[in-house]
């Protein structure tokens, strides 16, 4: 008993809150590091400023995430938990070099015994001693003392702040560090940061398996007071692109090769500026597919416009109502041309009445591996980069010509989009437009994405938006089109009168300028497209 209490010692909450999280995450992660410090390796050797910056927000979340969660019963048993997790993981990060995301915590939770026994071996017997009976002895031999209620919740208060702002600030100052040894390992380094991967993994395994319970606005719910004022013939194709930029475009004035041949030899195309206000796609698609929580899609198809989504990838939850169909091409790798044969289906049964189209070209230019996304055909810009690693691996060149050519793809998919339209004879409005656009290098940084609060770079915002139409229309002269207005302008085209409608929005006008359909429209006033550069 004598032994037991002298090896007894005592410690603050605040401190206990701050000490535990430091060990812990100091010792498992020291012993992968080099895994970690390789993905922030530049030509000149590992950028230790970036890996310090991303360790110490890792560290300083993980305290955070501590601090709120840890009170006068839970802190010991989490604690305790933490460590056997932290341990295991760190054990088959080192071992194997697994990823633990939350497929893999989904796994785990649903392993059997069987499993568990082959995964055990001899050589994890010296990480148990020194990373689970070591520390949870340490914890179970500490008196947590703490302060009365209010002093309690202020202290609380103040550590959950202090690491708030420290993990802010280092995520800030070496953002372009992170994020680009974020994006060259495919997130690897959240995945193994202990245990950082272990609590995301497992907010996002609870979030997924709620998910059905917890939708928050189911759109086949939502209340729509739209109607259709006039009816008429139009079938409206939207396409939305993937990362690619105005800038690389042959049609909008590239020159570095010559990335639009097809575009080019198109004629009656309208090529607008197109801005985008968000870089990653799943923000970035409800800027052009929804406004007050009504998704465009849902809007169209519930006045009784039949609306289909055809998708490489997917539009997330943005063509929830009617539901997306994706390519199914019969190959073990699809790309942004199989939404295709899709399209001359759709347009093939066209009888009259207003139809919608959305196409996803999820493909389109999306890094950090350009060649992935077209056909080997489509690699005619060389030599190109072959490597995730764009930074380290490869030249500016191979990054440009990796990059052209799926530009190139992109207007090869554009190009068949539109001929079969002109072929099908259908009355209609076609419009191509990228989710956001990516950097190539400029100002230090790749691929896209930046903090909430920093405007985007040009190169990430200016996107292209090309009209072509076999209808009478006209464009409202912009020098910017925002993605928003594709929104309204899709709404116009169906003349319906919805709340959500902006009118001033709206950019493409029906009624003016060339016909070249067989469909009566409305009445037609001759004057020539716009074509702003
Ligand atoms: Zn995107």
């Amino acid at each position: 008993m004598a032994i037991r209490s002298k090896l007894r010692f005592q410690i603050s909450h605040i401190r206990f809150s701050i000490v535990f999280p430091v060990l812990l995450f100091a010792i498992c992660n020291a012993v992968n590091l080099e895994r970690l410090a390789k993905w922030f390796q530049q030509a000149d050797g590992v950028d230790y400023l970036g890996l310090s910056a991303y360790l110490l927000a890792g560290l300083c979340l993980f305290i955070l995430i501590f601090a709120l969660l840890t009170h006068r019963l839970t802190v010991k048993p989490f604690a305790i938990l933490l460590t056997i997790l932290s341990a295991t993981a760190t054990y088959f990060i080192a071992k194997y070099g697994v990823a633990i995301d939350s497929s893999m915590i989904l796994n785990a939770v649903h392993t059997d015994s069987t499993e568990v026994r082959q995964l055990l071996s001899l050589q994890m017997l010296p990480y148990a001693v020194m990373l689970i009976v070591l520390p949870v002895w340490l914890i179970l031999s500490a008196d947590i003392t703490f302060a009365p209620s209010g002093r309690y919740f202020l202290d609380s208060l103040k550590v959950i702040g202090v690491a708030l702002c420290v993990a802010l600030l280092s995520l800030y100052a070496q953002y372009t560090a992170i994020f680009r040894a974020g994006n060259v390992s495919n997130k690897y380094i959240v995945y193994s940061l202990v245990p950082i991967n272990i609590i995301s993994g497992s907010f996002s395994a609870a979030s997924k398996s709620l998910k059905p319970y917890l939708e928050k606005k189911d759109q086949r719910d939502v209340a729509i007071s739209a109607h259709v004022a006039a009816p008429g013939n139009l079938v409206v194709v939207l396409a939305i692109g993937e990362a690619s930029r105005r800038k690389n475009f042959g049609v909008y004035g590239y020159t570095r090769r010559n990335t639009t041949p097809v575009l080019q030899k198109t004629g009656g195309l309208y090529l607008l500026n197109g801005i985008a206000t968000r870089a990653s796609t799943l923000y970035a698609l409800p800027k052009i597919l929804e406004k007050k929580d009504i998704k465009l899609t849902t809007i169209v198809s519930r006045v009784g416009i039949p609306t289909s989504c055809y998708v490489n990838y997917t539009l997330y939850d943005n063509c929830a109502s009617p539901g997306e169909t994706t390519v199914n091409c019969g190959r073990t790798k699809c790309y942004d041309e199989d939404v295709v044969p899709l399209l001359k289906n759709n347009v093939g049964t066209y009888q009259s009445g207003y139809r919608f189209i959305v196409l996803h070209l999820g493909g389109g230019s999306h890094g950090p591996i350009y060649r992935d996304r077209h056909p080997p055909e489509f690699q005619q810009f060389q030599p190109i980069c072959p490597d995730a690693d764009v930074i380290n691996k490869c030249s500016l060149e191979q990054l440009y010509n990796s990059y052209d050519n799926t530009i190139l793809y992109v207007d090869h998919v554009l190009g068949q989009v539109v001929q079969t339209l002109d072929q099908s004879g259908v009355p209609y409005v076609f419009i191509y437009l990228s989710d956001h656009g990516e950097s190539l290098m400029e100002g230090g940084l790749m691929f896209h994405g930046v903090p909430p609060g920093i405007a985007l770079p040009d190169e990430q915002a200016q996107i292209p938006l090309i009209v072509k139409s076999s209808v009478p229309i006209s464009i409202v002269e912009r020098a910017e089109y925002r993605q928003p207005d594709v929104y309204d302008t899709v709404l116009d085209l169906f003349s319906i009168q919805s709340p959500t409608f902006d009118r001033a929005g709206s950019f493409i006008k029906k009624g003016s300028g060339r016909a070249t359909s067989r469909w009566a429209l409305t009445k037609s006033v001759a004057s020539p497209p716009v074509t702003p550069r």
